[in-house]
């Protein structure tokens, strides 16, 4: 069926719903995806006239930009649902503005923000039996943009499509990682598009961490790109450290990406009273901290894992255990974030932004 809403949205609903084929207690993540997805392409200079329609394969000309030169980005986002039935979204204005920067690193026209709001709620509202309520389930949705044009000369495309698909998703790790802390590869480097959600800066990725996994890591703790001496992030993951009672976390930078659970994180530990350092953090402090006894955790700090304890590090062949402790700080912030997100706590910050 075919209608237009008053937001000017086209809508096609899909007629078969795949929900009931699927099997929610045992989800891997980003396998399933919902019956719907948002369409908005630019064309002409400008966004045309947004779409929802069912969740199908799409043809694109071999020829378009995005296969040849990677002009994409992303973005990470969830929806969560309270026992009322309500559907929640975590600081999504926070996603909206980078998705916007990312684009504008990547010469892509930028995204209407009321284009982005209503296509999302809306798709959100006919997708709501995907949310189930419960702590750890959530709806992971991605939005991305792609060159479309096809063309093959090494310059912005001018056709591109914007997108968001979602799927439902337990949480994401559930055991702590193994991770190893970068020495030779680099994930970004000043002036370039580390703090961009660049679709190449995840694939350049992929052969360091591979031998990572060899080696028995689960992920790589990335390492400035001039000196490797300082920690920056993980893959998917902005990375605190506590020592003693203290949190210490990198600045962000051109290099980094500007997480929107790391920024809760900093929040929530100053409404806390527990003292959060963001500075550069050298390798060599925290070994010595290692060796010492005073470094407590590592956690990492994500939308899809929310929060992800470290168990362990290498760095040039000094393996270090990370023993778990009780009363975490990783716990506490995870049990925060969670408890917002799920309209369970109180929302000190307005981060919660219903549907
Ligand atoms: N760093 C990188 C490189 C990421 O891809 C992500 C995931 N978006 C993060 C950090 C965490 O950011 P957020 O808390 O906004 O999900």
């Amino acid at each position: 069926m075919v209608e237009s809403n008053p937001n000017e949205i086209v809508i096609v609903t899909s007629e078969h719903s795949k929900i009931n084929s699927v099997d929610f207690d045992n989800l891997v993540f980003g396998r399933v995806f919902t019956d719907h997805m948002f369409v908005c392409d630019f064309e002409d200079g400008k966004w045309q006239t947004p779409k929802i329609m069912p969740y199908q394969p799409m043809t694109i000309e071999p020829s378009a930009r995005v296969f040849h030169y990677g002009q994409a980005v992303f973005e990470g986002m969830k929806a969560y649902k309270d026992k009322n039935g309500k559907i929640f979204l975590f600081r999504p204005d926070q996603n909206f503005k980078r998705i916007n920067k990312s684009s504008a690193r990547l010469a892509i026209p930028e995204f209407p923000e009321n284009y982005f709001f209503e296509g999302l709620e809306t798709l959100l509202k006919m997708e709501s039996d995907w949310i189930k309520p419960g702590l750890g389930n959530s709806l992971y949705i991605r939005p991305f943009v792609i060159a479309t044009e096809p063309a093959i000369s090494a310059s912005p495309a001018a056709s591109y499509r914007f997108m968001i698909i979602c799927s439902p998703a337990k949480a994401y790790y559930n055991k702590p990682v193994r991770v190893l802390f970068a020495e030779k590869f680099s994930r970004s480097a000043d002036g370039g598009v580390g703090f961009a959600k660049a679709a190449g800066n995840y694939a350049a990725q992929f052969y360091p961490t591979g031998l990572a996994q060899k080696k028995g890591f689960d992920q790589i703790i990335w390492t400035d790109a001039s000196t490797h001496e300082y920690l920056e992030e993980a893959g998917t993951m902005n990375i605190f450290f506590r020592v003693g009672d203290k949190l210490i976390t990198a600045p962000t930078s051109d290099r980094i990406l500007d997480g929107v659970t790391r920024k809760s994180v900093i929040q929530l530990a100053e409404d806390l009273g527990i003292e959060c350092e963001v500075r550069p953090v050298s390798v060599k402090e925290i070994k010595q901290a290692a060796k010492d006894g005073s470094l407590k955790e590592i956690f990492g700090a994500g939308t899809a894992a929310v929060i992800s304890p470290v168990s362990a590090f290498e760095h040039a062949d000094d393996v270090f255990e990370i023993p778990q402790i009780e009363n975490s700080y990783a716990s506490l912030f995870k049990e925060k974030l969670t408890h917002i997100q799920h309209n369970l706590s109180e929302d000190q910050h307005g981060w919660r932004y219903e549907v």
